[in-house]
């Protein structure tokens, strides 16, 4: 049975570089030279979802997503 699982992404279009996911998700952003946010690809973990509600949750420019994957 496959696994469904959840990847972060980001609309790198609405993105306006705040940085507040690096800090809210270190373990799965960190910001390039510009501030803008590279993320880590593959699935989030289930322990880091939480985590990663709350920095979609505040994202001042609603540009975090979490897609369904696998
Ligand atoms: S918090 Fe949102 S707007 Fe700011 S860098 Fe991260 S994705 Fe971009």
């Amino acid at each position: 049975m496959a696994c469904e699982s959840e990847v972060l992404t980001v609309d790198s279009i609405a993105c306006t570089g705040h940085g507040i996911c690096a800090q809210l998700l270190p373990e799965w952003v960190r910001l390039d030279d510009w501030g803008y946010p590279i993320i880590r690809p593959g699935a989030v973990p289930a322990t880091l979802l939480p985590q990663a509600k709350w920095a979609i949750t505040n994202c001042p420019a609603l540009a975090l997503h979490l897609r369904k994957s696998g």
